[in-house]
């Protein structure tokens, strides 16, 4: 009996997860289920060739979880296609585009191997970082190379609640990445390296601005190396924690939102849901509050341009009959969904959840 078999053979063929599954929602005929990825294990674990529609729908997901939160049987769905990524690197029939990201940041330390020396550019003379502290703030790959807002809003929330971070200046990718395509041993040993560091500047608490970077840090680094010497937090959770006991004072912003919630965070919706209404911000919900992914994680984006993009749509398209502007707290989902207006050309209204709130308590915009 090979690794899965047991969950897979208990699969009722309910179809459940082929309703939730954005890549099934933008693709025709049912090609791409998620049922039809964990039916392929078999196959892979015996070195068999895959069809070309097997083979790509192996990598037709985002493992934004969907289809795992509705399996009636609890089939651990995006833990096989980890796996199933897993085996196929291991056999030499990796994407080249995903092997060279996971290269990326192996060596340079992001997935798009920017320069190292720019990645603290958001900071500016106003910010009061500590050279040493116990709390250190991680902005992540995609908020300090292209959304440097939400670093200086950040730094300026934490700043006025009286917290004066440090920062990481060996930063590195958290290696989600790594996670999501079954490079296991190449995160451990990333993972090693990172959280060494990290203890051995005395900090005690991490504040990640990334639901990605929170979860691989807190809850995968754990599993892949050792109990941490340090907490890791997401800033929204941090910001909640301070409206609730007055150290922040929202102010009124008058507008009305959709929320673009982030995968890695699913079962807490309620945090960013409690600081937009703390600014007095009315929310209509998307997709009637079901989670639906932005389309662009763990390499659909690089392999499967148009499909991503198409997944994006189901978002921007989505919110524009129901508010002004969408409100996100994942700089990924901003990222790939800005990528998908520009190759769609149609436009979009969002703003980070931590700049609303900087502009609600600290007044002015960035
Ligand atoms: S993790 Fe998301 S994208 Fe992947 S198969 Fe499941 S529902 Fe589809
Ligand atoms: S939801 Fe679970 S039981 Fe139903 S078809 Fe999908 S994998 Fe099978």
């Amino acid at each position: 009996m090979y690794r899965f078999q047991e969950e897979i053979d208990s699969c009722i063929d309910c179809k459940k997860c082929w309703d939730v599954c954005p890549v099934n929602m933008v693709t025709d005929g049912n090609r791409f289920t998620p049922q039809g990825k964990i039916e392929s294990l078999a196959k892979i674990v015996a070195g068999e060739e895959l069809t070309k529609d097997e083979y790509d729908n192996i990598y037709l997901s985002t493992r934004c979880g969907a289809c795992d939160d509705v399996c009636p049987v609890s089939i651990p769905i995006i833990d096989i296609i980890q796996y199933e990524r897993e085996l196929l690197a291991q056999q030499g029939r990796e994407p080249a585009k995903t092997t060279a990201i996971s290269n990326n940041i192996i060596e340079h330390n992001s997935p798009g191997a920017k320069d190292p020396s720019k990645r603290f550019d958001w900071i500016t003379d106003d910010l009061d970082i500590a050279e040493s502290s116990e709390i250190a703030y991680m902005a992540g790959c995609w908020v300090a190379y292209s959304q440097p807002d939400i670093a200086r809003a950040t730094i300026r929330l934490l700043n006025h609640a009286g917290i004066r971070p440090m920062i990481l200046k060996e930063e590195k990718c958290c290696g989600l990445f790594l996670l999501d395509n079954g490079h296991l041993e190449q995160l451990a040993e990333h993972a090693k390296k990172f959280v060494d560091y990290i203890e051995s500047l005395g900090v005690k608490k991490v504040i990640a601005s990334c639901p990605g970077c929170y979860m691989v840090l807190g809850k995968e680094y754990p599993k892949l190396y050792r109990e941490l010497g340090f907490e890791v937090e997401l800033s929204l959770n941090v910001f909640k924690d301070m409206i609730d006991d007055g150290r922040l004072k929202p102010k009124k912003l008058d507008m009305t939102v959709s929320v673009r919630d982030a995968c890695p965070v699913r079962d807490s919706k309620a945090v960013p849901r409690s600081i937009l209404e703390s600014m007095g911000i009315g929310i209509n919900e998307l997709f009637d509050g079901k989670q639906v992914c932005c389309g662009g994680p763990a390499g659909l984006k690089p392999n499967f341009p148009e499909i991503a993009d198409d997944i994006a749509m189901l978002t921007v398209k989505g919110y524009k009959d129901k508010a002004e502007m969408l409100a996100s707290y994942c700089p990924f989902c901003v990222h790939h969904m800005e990528g998908a207006c520009k190759s769609k050309d149609e436009e979009m209204n969002i703003r980070d959840i931590s700049v609303l709130l900087a502009e609600s308590v600290l007044g002015g915009k960035d």
